[in-house]
């Protein structure tokens, strides 16, 4: 499944967040966590619809959907020219579907930073600075031979073009991801070549618990990044939070201004930067939020359940989970004339309740 690489400086509380992360099992009992490897995390979404949809049909399991971080230490400068773990680290983040960069804005002197000084913009830039090498590297390397299939297959002439503008465009010391589309640059053209800044980004600031509030100063990180997503938590205290009894956690956060987890935050925002969307069943058995990606059609959705699901669709029964909720129980809904029959062609919406109909 899509993984979410977690990169950044050493000292910056990765491995703190990763640590949290993993431990993240706050929704159910039969939570389906996992550690697949010691630095992959199969982190539940919290979802409060879960808990709502199982009142209504009096359900015994919750079942979130699941997203998975994956802890990619050793980032240094000098990475792309090999320095540290340089080529293996790469390789780790060419393998993750979006990067989780976590940059250092907490102030703790007792915690060495590596180049002296506690610097988010200059952090930011030592990193997307050994991600645009790589980048460069890749692009060189393939220049020649995307030239030369050019000159045999004419469609391949805008893969040369736009391999030649992410080069202009990475020299600058742009990534892709924040720059290729103001420049009209069509990343997709250069997918084979995996090309880390083109990746989906997101920003989490490790930030003291003091500076939660100070909405000024959290604009000034925002921008740095946009139009990437920002997440600001502190690391130390979401690390407490997960070992804490929901009461007390909810003390300490309201102690630091907060009503919920910045994981909460971070795993949402993650999920939703993958380009994943969640719909829902429910039944007495369980309550499921089942993963599909934004813009999925209604078979599709039905072949993540089984692949009979999608190759015998007659049709989908939907209603939406508001209109439900808002009806209070499924005979309401259906007597309010708010579910619905959709077929084939229909696009799935994030938080539609579905009972499918199809042939085995
Ligand atoms: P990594 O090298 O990026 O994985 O960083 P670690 O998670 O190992 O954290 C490095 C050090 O910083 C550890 O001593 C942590 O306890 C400390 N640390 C991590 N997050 C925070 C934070 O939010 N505030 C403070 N004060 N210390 C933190």
């Amino acid at each position: 499944s899509l993984q979410i690489g977690i990169v950044g400086l050493p000292n910056v509380g990765k491995s703190t967040l990763f640590n949290a992360l993993t431990k993240n099992n706050v929704l159910a009992a039969n939570y389906p966590f996992a550690t697949i490897e010691p630095n992959v995390g199969v982190v539940g979404v919290p979802d409060p619809r879960l808990a709502e949809l199982a009142k209504i049909h009096s359900s015994q399991k919750l079942l979130p959907a699941t997203v998975d971080f994956v802890d990619i230490a050793g980032l240094v400068r000098g990475a792309s020219k090999g320095q540290g773990r340089g080529n293996a680290f790469l390789a780790n983040i060419r393998d993750a579907a979006a990067i989780c960069q976590v940059v250092r804005a907490f102030s703790d002197p007792n915690v060495v930073h590596v180049d002296g000084k506690v610097s988010p913009a200059d952090d930011i830039e030592t990193i997307n600075t050994e991600l645009i090498l790589a980048d460069l590297q890749t692009l060189e390397k393939a220049l020649p031979r995307l030239e030369k299939e050019a000159r045999m297959q004419k469609d391949k002439v805008p893969v040369v073009a736009a391999a030649k503008a992410a080069t202009e465009l990475l020299n600058d010391g742009t990534t892709l991801y924040a720059g290729a589309k103001a420049k009209g640059i069509e990343t997709e053209l250069l997918r084979e070549l995996h090309l880390l800044t083109a990746k989906p980004f997101l920003y989490v600031f490790n930030v003291d618990e003091t500076e939660l509030g100070e909405e000024e100063f959290l604009q000034s990180l925002r921008d740095l990044v946009a139009p990437a997503e920002a997440i600001f938590l502190d690391a130390k205290i979401e690390s407490e939070l997960i070992d804490l009894p929901e009461e007390e956690a909810r003390e300490l956060l309201e102690s630091v201004g907060q009503h919920e987890p910045g994981l909460n935050q971070l795993i949402r925002v993650g999920f939703a930067t993958l380009g994943l969307q969640t719909y829902l069943t429910a039944g007495p058995k369980e309550v499921r939020a089942w993963t599909i990606p934004i813009g999925a059609t209604a078979p599709e959705a039905a072949g993540v359940i089984h692949t009979d699901f999608q190759r015998g669709f007659i049709k989908a029964e939907i209603v939406s989970y508001d209109d439900l909720m808002a009806a209070g129980s499924m005979n309401a809904a259906k007597a309010a004339g708010k579910v619905r029959i959709e077929g084939k062609e229909y696009v799935m919406a994030d938080g539609d309740v579905v009972d499918f109909r199809f042939n085995v």
